[in-house]
């Protein structure tokens, strides 16, 4: 049996070295200056500059903002995409860093900084080690995964007729709650399906005192609340994760008055293709059976969000031997739990063979989304490997 060819590791580790006490600036910069989806103006710009003069040829974009570049290697072979995300989110940053958001109300509270800095480690890394690689690198680094589906809106508008299909495709997520620098995935389902529903219930409002004389909105919609609940307690298959949640619920003005109306919002995740058709329906027949018990109407707006996550077991096994060589197998796990979250690489997952790691920041560290939220320095370099023997050891497997 053919020994396989690992010299790479070395040059990686190498090289990386040489490059990690620079990135933590790059990341501090892009943290400063966040930007909300299809606005990544500034970002995109910095990552085109801090790339140019390297081997790589830079495309124009095609949703404005993405910047893809591509690297052909020495020799030839597979052609690899990595992906980061580029958004920030639209709230504050209290995480007191000096390099804390300077706009006030915009905030990179789920690390697509961190993700940025990686992958612009890794194409610096990449494009250095040139001779060490077969094959083609495509780099994407894509606006509006926040809930704009930057992903799918690049397929769309031809981004595999520019660079060519890849053979494989991975991507990195920062992730507290894992021991820190520890990739983390799972073949099959790593994230789940998202939807969101806005339900408007409608009665007739009057004195607190005189509900005799209303039709209660308020009521119908703790009613509605409550019995929603019971579409996953009761109805769908329990050996399948699913989640509903109410998360906002608005209506009335003063402890006097009953209102006219009362909106509702939520969430469904699940897994399987199923799970929307049933809550589509079930969230449906619900609003208007139980409005009607209640004498008020109600109307339910569902949107439809991001697919399923589903890492390529193939993939998985590629990662593993990947991070195993270049970062120790100490650095990996291949079974870990999967996410009721949502991420909008699944189309892309959904295209090309590949696998959505979770790279982690460490157990206690404040969550995704908070204020508080922050990067973790500290598992850069790690990320820039995996990244970077993703595509060096590739041609191992
Ligand atoms: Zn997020
Ligand atoms: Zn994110």
């Amino acid at each position: 049996m053919k020994q396989h060819d690992t010299s790479w590791v070395k040059a990686l580790q190498d090289k990386v070295a040489e490059l990690s006490p620079s990135l933590p600036d790059i990341r501090h910069e892009l943290h400063s200056y966040p930007e909300t989806a299809y606005k990544e103006k500034r970002t995109g710009s910095l990552i085109r500059d801090l790339l140019a003069g390297e081997d790589l040829r830079i495309l124009d974009p095609l949703l404005g903002t993405d910047v893809v570049c591509t690297l052909q290697g020495a020799a030839p072979g597979p052609t690899v995409l990595l992906r980061a995300d580029m958004d920030a989110l639209s709230m504050n940053d209290e995480s007191g860093k000096p390099w804390r958001s300077l706009t006030t109300g915009i905030h990179h509270g789920c690390g697509h900084d961190g993700h940025m800095t990686m992958l612009i480690g890794a194409a610096l890394t990449l494009s250095r080690l040139r001779k060490n690689l077969r094959g083609r690198v495509i780099f994407l680094f894509q606006p509006a995964e926040e809930g704009g589906a930057g992903a799918k809106r690049l397929l769309e508008a031809g981004l595999f007729q520019n660079t060519g299909t890849p053979d494989a495709a991975f991507a990195l997520h920062g992730w507290p709650g894992l021991p820190e620098g520890v990739l983390h995935t799972r073949p099959g389902h790593l994230m789940a399906a998202q939807d969101r529903f806005f339900i408007h219930i409608r009665g007739t409002g009057g004195h607190g005192a005189m509900p005799q004389l209303t039709r209660d909105p308020v009521v119908a919609a703790s009613a509605l609340v409550m019995e929603l609940q019971s579409l996953i307690s009761r109805e769908y298959d329990p050996r399948r994760p699913a989640v509903l949640s109410v998360c906002t619920i608005h209506g009335g003005t003063a402890e006097n008055i009953i209102p006219e109306s009362v909106e509702l919002s939520g969430t469904t995740r699940y897994f399987d293709e199923e799970g929307r058709y049933f809550f589509r329906n079930r969230i449906e027949e619900m609003t208007t059976s139980i409005c009607r018990a209640h004498r008020v109407e109600g109307t339910l707006k569902y949107v439809e969000g991001y697919i399923p996550v589903v890492n390529d077991s193939a993939m998985v096994d590629v990662c593993r031997k990947a991070v195993e060589l270049s970062l120790g197998s100490a650095c990996w796990n291949g079974r870990g739990d999967m996410y009721m979250t949502a991420e909008d690489f699944a189309y892309i997952l959904d295209a090309v063979p590949g696998a959505l790691l979770l790279l982690g920041l460490g157990e206690t560290w404040p969550g995704l989304h908070t204020p508080q939220f922050d990067f973790n320095d500290r598992v850069i370099d790690r990320g820039v490997t995996a990244l970077s023997s993703l595509v060096l050891g590739f041609r191992e497997m």
